[in-house]
């Protein structure tokens, strides 16, 4: 599909045709697990590497693959991998890049689930994460060292109002000769295009905004298609002979190509985080409409947040689309059309008053999600954040007297009402 169609046509229309096989117009759920080779030469040329083609629905499969293409369209990047969920995304998006005593500097806001993954969980594979202020951009330089083999960070960071300097953060990725992998999850790629910005990789959990309604998990990995892997020896798994495919080097054979197919071809393969046909088909579904979606989203994020922060029981709002916020004129700057719907506010009252509002709300859910149609909301301290020391809690922006909120496409005017009857329970 032409790239010079808009963003609204191309969420409906990329990835998508008439199928070849019965004109079907909505891209038809291919549930097979395997696909029929048409001879034994044919079969070989696959399983080589020497020709395109369905093999194995761990591997490739047609409903998912008019997603992947749809993602990396909107992205603009080269190719696009779909994952089981945001967390598979994550670990097959370092998984060609890294190697047993390497390191990922990761920014200090990040959605607590990718913490935790990256302080602990990938240890196991001999990979490390130091943590930085993605603020101080010294700082970020400094850490980078000849083991770094990533830099990583979220658009607008999940939950705490806080938005990324993509440009100077790859500015400085690229100095180093290192890629940088943006998180753009809450922020989608209507509003923010993070491989515009010099982003080599755009990791999403579809599981979000892409899908829209809290049906499916699942995860991206977006290539750019535009990193030299062969600029250095620092990324020997697409540069260097690849001894699973006789020596093939996958940089050398498929130029921009060389990520999304190793991914393919070796993470898929071996790692085995397939996102299934379903999923995939529900994430399709989702996207047609994320442009309207978003617009309302941002707008009644807009209103709701301004409303909170004008109303007396409420401490604070940390949401970069408002003029306090001390990210408003970056988010202004970088991300026109609006800095998402996600924010914390601070409560009156403490942790008590926090409980209190969210079990006093109609219209909100209380659930560990965001992105969704509905509005959501979260006392961290009291759930997802438990486990931490009060330090922890405020370091991580979930202290006792902060929720979270996922603003929903439900009228403003309703959202802020069930908001105002919740806040005068909490503070009574
Ligand atoms: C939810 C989320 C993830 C993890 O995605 P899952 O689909 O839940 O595995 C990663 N990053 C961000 C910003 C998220 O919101």
């Amino acid at each position: 599909m032409t790239k010079a169609y808009g963003f609204d046509t191309l969420q409906i229309h990329a990835g998508a045709r008439p199928d070849p096989a019965t004109g079907a117009r909505q891209v038809p759920i291919y549930q097979t697990t395997a696909y029929v080779f048409r001879d034994a030469d044919h079969a070989a040329a696959l399983f080589n590497l020497q020709e395109v083609g369905y093999i194995y629905s761990r591997l490739t499969n047609p409903t998912v693959a008019a997603l992947a293409e749809r993602i990396a369209t909107l992205e603009g990047g080269a190719g696009a991998i779909c994952c089981s969920s945001g967390h598979a995304a994550q670990i097959m998006a370092l998984f060609p890049l890294m190697g047993p005593g390497r390191n990922i500097i990761a920014s200090t806001r990040l959605y607590g689930g990718t913490v935790t993954q990256f302080s602990q969980t990938i240890k196991r594979f001999g990979w490390s994460a130091k943590f930085v202020d993605f603020d101080d951009l010294a700082a970020l330089e400094a850490a980078i060292d000849g083991d770094t083999r990533a830099i990583f960070c979220e658009s607008v960071a999940n939950p705490g109002g806080y938005v990324t300097d993509i440009p100077a953060v790859a500015a400085v990725a690229d100095k180093a000769g290192v890629p940088l992998i943006v998180d753009n999850t809450s922020a989608t790629p209507y509003l923010c295009r993070p491989i515009e910005m010099g982003a080599t990789l755009v990791v999403h959990s579809t599981t979000k905004y892409l899908t829209g309604n809290g049906t499916v998990t699942g995860g991206c990995v977006v290539d750019s298609g535009k990193f030299n892997w062969s600029a250095s020896d620092k990324f020997p798994s697409l540069s260097a002979p690849e001894p699973a495919y006789h020596g093939l080097k996958f940089h050398e054979t498929f130029g921009p190509l060389a990520y999304t197919f190793h991914s393919i071809a070796i993470g898929l393969r071996d790692l085995g985080m397939t996102m299934n046909p379903q999923g995939a088909h529900y994430t399709l579904m989702g996207i047609e409409t994320l442009s309207l979606r978003m617009e309302r989203h941002v707008a009644n994020a807009k209103k709701v947040a301004a409303w909170l922060e004008a109303d007396p029981r409420v401490e604070s709002v940390t949401y970069a689309g408002l003029p306090s916020s001390p990210y408003h004129d970056r988010a202004a700057r970088l991300y026109p059309k609006g800095a998402g719907a996600l924010f914390t506010f601070a409560v009156k009252g403490g942790f008590d008053a926090c409980v209190k509002l969210v079990d006093s709300l109609e219209l909100f859910s209380h659930v560990a999600n965001l992105g969704d149609t509905r509005s959501l909301i979260i006392h961290s301290a009291s759930t997802t954040h438990r486990q931490l020391s009060p330090e922890q809690q405020q370091a991580a922006g979930a202290a006792p007297n902060m929720v979270r909120v996922s603003i929903g496409i439900e009228d403003a005017d309703d959202i802020i009402a069930d908001l105002d009857q919740a806040l005068a329970k909490a503070t009574a």
